[in-house]
């Protein structure tokens, strides 16, 4: 599998490389060159196939001769722990649960397949990789949990004190062995800041084998498409497919489109958004106009300037027209998405979060123009990640998995650390 940067078409790199760096040198998002179509027998069966068989299948497909069969199975075996199943809400809605993973949100998936190929692009270098990751709160957890005990990788995890909510914070801090945690006396981009001007430190690049566990890493996006394989293979055939996906920067969309192209015979896709919109108002107008974002109750959503809307693009030569045949938009604000929980709660007694309620409503706004389809949207969090506002939304009380209260208990582990680079430096050398 090679890959190609959105920036420079020509500017083409192996699959190790891709997934090392995450971002290319021209800053531009690496794409594979070449998807390929599966096999007929592989629809014919996909029925008869576990979830794991899919994945395989679908990376097989994909990074043939950048690694062996033996060991992407086993990426795929480390990666597909847990179920995606298909609940049925109404008689034309369905919903795919994305949330039964350690971190209760679909970025498990991502974050733990990213961590197996690195660990296996790593094995035999010199020195294990050392990922730094600034997080907000949501991607941090799933990161933690993704690389927990990965041999070959050890991971540091910067996030502002004060500012996660107390059991994201036990999600980064509880775990331990090859997970560390630092408290830092600043805000997220403070964090952030301090990452990058590490991984441009000549000193700390001699020492370690830097690398970020960046949201556009192409192993983090091609786990994602595996799950609409699996929804397709439980959902009823008898109308036309379509998948609703509630967005932000667009990662789960884009991997719904890559299974289309593979061959999944998918009617369209729908681009969910809340206020955040510019991908629905591009798909109407043609205009791509990136905005600040707007704070939302649907946040991990809150995003202004989708990054993966360029690989998009390039899946369709930049051609509009095309991108819409295949994808419509929808959006609500949070007035909405609170109605629709409620609604849903008392009509169907399914509990959703504020990033699936969006889905939802988008799903009843396409089936009263489409009305002879079957939409599955994503929901891609458990409810009890925001307890709060669904709670206050839907009058009652829900239930918080074990896997999440159980973090309650746990002694959080961090350093404090002030946001002075120079600090943060000798912090890294010291500890080595
Ligand atoms: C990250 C996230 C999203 C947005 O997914 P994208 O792939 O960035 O579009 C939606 N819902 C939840 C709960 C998330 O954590």
């Amino acid at each position: 599998m090679k890959l190609y940067s959105t920036n420079d078409t020509n500017n083409v790199v192996d699959l190790k490389t891709a997934v090392l760096k995450s971002l290319a040198s021209d800053r531009g998002l690496y794409m594979p060159q070449f998807i390929p179509k599966l096999k007929e027998s592989f629809f014919n069966t996909l029925d008869t196939q576990s979830f794991q068989e899919i994945a395989f299948q679908v990376s097989a497909a994909l990074m043939e001769n950048y690694i062996s069969a033996n060991d992407l199975m086993k990426v795929c075996r480390d990666t597909i722990q847990f179920t995606a199943p298909v609940k049925h809400i109404t008689n034309n809605i369905s919903t795919l649960e994305l949330f039964h993973g350690p971190s209760l949100a679909f970025k498990d998936f991502g974050a733990r397949y990213m961590a197996s190929l690195m660990s296996h692009f790593n094995k035999g270098a010199d020195k294990k990789l050392t990922i730094l990751v600034a997080t907000s709160g949501d991607t941090g957890g799933a990161v933690a949990a993704g690389f927990y005990k990965v041999p070959n990788v050890e991971v540091i995890i910067l996030y502002p004190s004060g500012r996660v909510s107390p059991l994201q914070e036990k999600q980064l801090t509880a775990l331990g062995e090859n997970i560390e945690a630092l408290e830092i006396d600043g805000s997220f981009d403070d964090c952030q800041s301090l990452v990058k001007s590490a991984f441009l430190d000549d000193d700390l690049n001699r020492v370690y084998a830097l690398s970020s566990a960046n949201s556009i890493n192409i192993a983090r996006l091609i786990p994602q498409s595996f799950y609409y394989f699996e929804a397709f293979k439980q959902l009823p055939k008898n109308k036309p497919i379509v998948f609703c996906v509630p967005s932000g920067n667009f990662g789960n969309l884009t991997a719904g489109l890559i299974a289309k192209k593979m061959g999944l015979p998918v009617h369209q896709f729908i681009a969910a958004t809340n206020l955040n919109n510019v991908v629905p108002q591009y798909l109407k107008s043609g205009k791509f106009l990136p905005m600040e974002s707007i704070a939302t109750i649907s946040n991990a959503m809150d995003v202004g300037n989708p990054s993966n809307f360029q690989r998009m693009l390039k899946l369709y030569q930049d051609d509009w027209n095309a991108l819409t045949q295949d994808v419509v938009g929808y959006f609500c604000d949070d007035q909405t998405t609170r109605s629709t929980m409620l609604k849903t709660y008392t009509n169907h007694r399914y509990v959703l979060d504020p990033h699936g309620a969006i889905g939802f409503k988008a799903a009843e706004d396409y089936l009263a123009h489409h009305p002879n389809t079957h939409v599955c949207f994503l929901e891609t969090a458990h409810p009890s990640k925001f307890l709060d506002v669904v709670e206050n939304t839907i009058k009652s009380k829900i239930k918080v998995p074990q896997r999440l209260a159980r973090l309650e208990n746990e002694k959080k582990v961090a350093t404090q650390l002030d946001k002075n680079f120079g600090n943060f430096k000798s912090f890294l050398l010291t500890r080595k």
